[in-house]
């Protein structure tokens, strides 16, 4: 089993378990997902940056989890929460059969897929319309895949096809394209990437890049720093998954549960990409909503997905090397 660690030297000394689960469909370049869950004195939390993220990348990662492990969180202003589905870049019949099983009356789409042409996006989006209905919100999220050009005309394009987007995600890479695209779409504009992934969140704001913030609780250093941010940028927020189990997925429920507004459905509906999860009842949506509160790591669900010692070891390596750089 794992060895022991006292993060930061505060806690009495905790465990980190290590977990790999499958992913049925291919999502941002990966087929599976790999993390660390540990509980503390508030309850269980889950530190899983992504493989291909250095320590330095991986910091607010761990000061997340060690902040949902210590703290409670804050207090929630509901205790519901609205969420959409997630279509990956699969064909039209797959992506309805998605949105179909979901529930939710809102469907983000993955577009802009590396090797894809905007031909199989535009299917794409046209059969999540189809399927969600006229009442429906389809919003785009392309991971910042398109060049400001490809952007323009790719989002006119989805736009028709989904006769009406609610927001694109990213269109490009950085906060200046970003811009620009703003300036020539009639789409709003959400920034993801250029948030979480930026050396300074609020320079979206300052260019005028972005009409909409996703907030990912992981990657920016937890609950109460994902608060602060929403405090402090001065757009509505979308709360987003970073593909974690049920027991990352719960804190950003938690942010969610805390904004004063939320004015769009939460990306948290993610446990449909996992083969797998770590609790006894994996947060699933009941009717586009899921509930608000703290998951707790079962033993017999997770012995199902507890990661091989080989994959173990790399983790606790990581979780050392990243500690390392916290402080
Ligand atoms: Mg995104």
């Amino acid at each position: 089993m794992s060895p022991r660690y006292g993060p930061r030297g505060k806690l009495p000394l905790v465990q980190f378990r290590t977990y790999a689960i499958a992913m049925p469909t291919r999502f941002r370049g990966i087929d599976r997902r790999e993390g660390m869950l540990v509980q503390g004195p508030a309850g269980w939390a889950e530190f899983s940056p992504f493989l291909d993220y250095d320590a330095r990348e991986s910091a607010p990662w761990l000061a997340a989890a060690l902040d949902s492990a210590e703290r409670p969180w804050p207090t929630p202003v509901r205790s519901q929460i609205a969420v959409n589905c997630t279509v990956p870049a699969v064909g039209p019949e797959q992506a309805q059969s998605i949105v179909r099983s979901s529930g939710c009356t809102t469907a983000k789409v993955k577009v802009a897929e590396r090797g894809q042409a905007l031909a199989a996006d535009v299917e794409r989006v046209e059969a999540v319309r189809d399927a969600i209905g006229p009442h429906g919100k389809v919003r785009i999220d392309a991971n910042g895949g398109w060049s400001v050009d490809e952007a323009i005309s790719a989002v006119a394009a989805l736009n028709i096809a989904a006769h009406g987007l609610e927001y694109v995600e990213q269109p490009c890479a950085s906060v200046e394209d970003l811009a620009t695209v703003r300036r020539k779409v009639g789409v709003p504009i959400a920034a993801d990437e250029s948030i979480r992934r930026a050396d300074d969140p609020f320079r979206v704001v300052e260019l005028e890049a972005a009409d909409i913030a996703v907030l990912k609780v992981a990657p920016l250093g937890g609950v109460h720093a994902c608060l602060r941010i929403a405090e402090q940028i001065g757009l509505p927020v979308v709360v987003s998954s970073a593909v974690e189990t049920s027991v990352g997925l719960a804190a950003g429920l938690a942010l969610a549960a805390a904004l004063p507004d939320l004015p769009y459905a939460c990306g948290l509906a993610t446990t449909s990409l996992l083969a797998g999860d770590v609790v006894a009842q994996p947060l699933k949506p009941v009717d586009g909503f899921l509930p608000v509160g703290r998951q707790a790591l079962d033993p017999t669900a997770y012995d199902s997905v507890a990661a091989d010692g080989e994959t173990d070891a790399r983790w606790q390596a990581r979780l050392s090397a990243v500690r390392a750089v916290l402080g």
